[in-house]
């Protein structure tokens, strides 16, 4: 079965953008993964197209209509696998993961409803189960750019979409830690020079060198991952 992305959004030509180039984009022309893009305006019900609507409460901005945006993901869902999880796009979501990210690229796909305005009528999240996940701790203007770097950390991992799939198992956070530095020609830059062990040829001291990298690099920058891996 083909991994396939289902996409709710009002900008639908944002889709498939950056996703149409390179590895990805090779790939989807491939049909080595499909993409959907559904317009949550073709759900409106009025003759404008509206889908948001003031806050209840007040408030500054709008906010996008639970039925509106129900019968787009009931529309996804019904085009969909059975297993596909609808996922919102949402700072308040728990943090996007490499681990995350592998699971969904090893299930049939992904439907990704992308927020606009001050986001969505909270009752639509709740009415139809939907997970909330965030790509950062910083606020983008809509959930498209997240839905990208998600569509994109899945596709990269489907089976003939990488073009060295040797890579993808020494990457950063492949184990949970930060992958070593990289070095090619030339073998001076501006005075800096390759780390001699790497040029040695030695095979062996080589990935000495890199698993030191690897734990040293972790441990410094990012004592969370350090801590989590100590503990697995
Ligand atoms: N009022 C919301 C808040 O304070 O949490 C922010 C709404 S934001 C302007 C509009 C939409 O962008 C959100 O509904 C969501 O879909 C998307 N978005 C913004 N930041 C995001 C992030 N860090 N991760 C994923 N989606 C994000």
């Amino acid at each position: 079965m083909t991994w396939r992305a289902t996409v709710l959004t009002i900008f639908p030509e944002m889709f498939p953008g950056p996703l149409g180039a390179s590895l990805a984009g090779k790939a989807l022309s491939e049909n080595k993964w499909a993409l959907d893009v559904l317009d949550i305006r073709d759900f409106a019900k009025d003759k404008h197209r509206s889908v948001d609507d003031t806050p209840a409460g007040g408030g500054a901005g709008m906010v996008m209509r639970a039925d509106i945006a129900a019968s787009a993901i009931d529309t996804a869902r019904e085009g969909a696998a059975p297993e596909t999880p609808t996922l919102y796009l949402s700072p308040r979501g728990k943090p996007l993961t490499q681990d995350r990210v592998r699971e969904l690229a090893r299930g049939p796909g992904a439907i990704l409803l992308c927020g606009r305005f001050e986001g969505i009528d909270e009752r639509v999240i709740e009415a139809r189960n939907i997970e909330e996940v965030s790509i950062g701790d910083y606020v983008l203007s809509g959930g498209e750019l997240a839905a990208l770097v998600l569509i994109d950390a899945c596709v990269r991992l489907l089976p003939g979409v990488a073009g060295n799939e040797g890579s993808l198992a020494e990457e950063s956070f492949a184990e949970g830690l930060l992958e070593y530095p990289h070095y090619t020609r030339p073998r001076d830059f501006e005075g800096l020079s390759i780390p001699e062990v790497l040029l040695s040829g030695d095979h062996k001291a080589i990935a000495k060198w890199r698993r030191e990298q690897v734990e040293t690099l972790t441990k410094s920058r990012r004592a969370d991952l350090w801590e989590k891996f100590k503990r697995r």
